[in-house]
């Protein structure tokens, strides 16, 4: 009988999200599992978006992204990073998702090889498959997961082409050191290599820390994709709005992919964008007040629990080790939901190398403190 299904497809995961959101759902567990806020971004982004769709902005928008949003964020690139995009150098894509899809998708022929830190995104992995490239993986170990640099430089041969850095990392809550970063850049320049940096969390910081975006670095401007999103910096993730910047031969492969993809991006959300970017000084000291009132509500609560947690430095995710009465992550997730009421990420799908994964849980604290609390409550239950 002909096989109908594209051999792409064989061995593709289900996302551990939708897996999760819904065994949680079924249960009617408190969900810290996918990384969502449970609560509404801005009003005052709704009522721009009203305003473009009474405007009559509801037809196809130009396929790189309108000309007001790619300004707004080539503005803040400089403002707050210093780093100079003109406007063929941004595209606007259905999230940081398609971005990443588009980007994989552009650079990457069969045989090529792609470092990967793990844990990491599940998106990157079934992306450099998707494309026929060859992942190869660097482990960041806890308990504060940092690498082995001689790792990293031993894992790149003659066929690696790409890099992927995600920082603030998802789902570890690490903040890559200038020292870290430094290193990464060395190696680009002494094999030719190229990064893509996913900093969707770029400003989600603790306790201090800042982000140093990959492309600031000398020299790493034009070695480097940087993808963000707005469904991150504004909270509203199903919005679906992401870029990319590089430079303008890069941004045209990626719209390469883009134009066959999605061609656009949903036209009054971008409008909203552009407008929310422009508000970005006004609006990140409450955003990042907010959420460093989650991370240290759920410090507390975990505290007294029985779960090893590892404090991130960015992110709104946290690792944590659970009691020994699981047996591994994924024994531990599932009973959480249905023993306990509350779910959570199991990360050893993030891994492909080290077993560490089998020890974490992943906790999103992106909720309500009321959400926070009543999960805090379900975990204090773990002997
Ligand atoms: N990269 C990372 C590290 C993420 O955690 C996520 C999802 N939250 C994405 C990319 C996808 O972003 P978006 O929702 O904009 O598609
Ligand atoms: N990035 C989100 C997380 O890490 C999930 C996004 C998705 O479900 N695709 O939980």
């Amino acid at each position: 009988m002909k096989e109908f299904i594209s051999d792409k497809l064989q061995n593709m995961p289900i996302s551990i999200f939708s897996t999760i959101s819904k065994l949680a759902l079924e249960h009617n567990a408190v969900n810290l599992g996918q990384g969502f806020p449970d609560f509404n971004g801005p009003e005052w982004i709704f009522d721009f978006a009203l305003q473009a769709m009474k405007e009559g902005k509801n037809q196809y928008a130009p396929s790189y992204g309108i000309l007001t949003l790619k300004k707004a964020i080539a503005n803040y690139q400089k403002k707050y990073y210093d780093i100079d995009y003109d406007l063929s150098e941004v595209i606007v894509t259905a999230g940081a998702t398609e971005a990443l899809y588009d980007t994989f998708s552009a650079f990457i022929n069969k045989g090529d090889e792609v470092i990967l830190f793990e844990p990491y995104y599940d998106s990157y992995h079934s992306n450099i498959q998707l494309a026929g490239g060859i992942p190869k993986y660097v482990t960041l170990h806890k308990p504060d997961f940092a690498f082995d640099y001689a790792e990293l430089e031993s894992a790149i041969t003659p066929n690696t082409k790409i890099i992927v850095l995600n920082n603030p990392h998802n789902p570890t809550g690490k903040v890559y050191s200038q020292e870290e970063l430094n290193f990464i850049a060395t190696l680009v320049v002494k094999y030719d290599l190229m990064v893509i940096s996913d900093e969707v969390y770029e400003f989600l910081t603790y306790d201090g820390a800042s982000h140093i975006p990959f492309a600031s670095l000398p020299g790493m401007r034009e070695k480097t994709v940087t993808i963000s999103s707005s469904g991150k910096t504004f909270g509203f993730t199903g919005w679906k709005i992401g870029y990319a910047l590089a430079k303008p031969e890069w941004i045209e492969a990626i719209h390469g992919i883009h134009q066959w993809t999605t061609f656009a991006v949903n036209t009054p959300g971008q409008h909203a964008m552009a407008n929310a970017f422009d508000k970005l000084e006004e609006y990140l000291p409450d955003f990042r007040k907010l959420y460093q009132n989650k991370l240290n509500l759920m410090i507390d609560g975990l505290q007294q629990t029985n779960f090893n947690f590892f404090k991130p430095k960015g992110s709104y995710f946290i690792m944590a080790e659970f009691p020994n009465t699981f047996t591994d992550d994924q024994d531990a997730a599932i009973r959480l939901i249905k023993e306990y009421g509350v779910a959570t990420i199991p990360p050893s799908v993030f891994y492909s190398k080290s077993d560490e994964g089998k020890t974490l849980l992943r906790l999103c604290f992106a909720k309500q403190d009321s959400t926070l609390l009543s999960g805090i409550d379900k975990l204090k239950s773990v002997k």
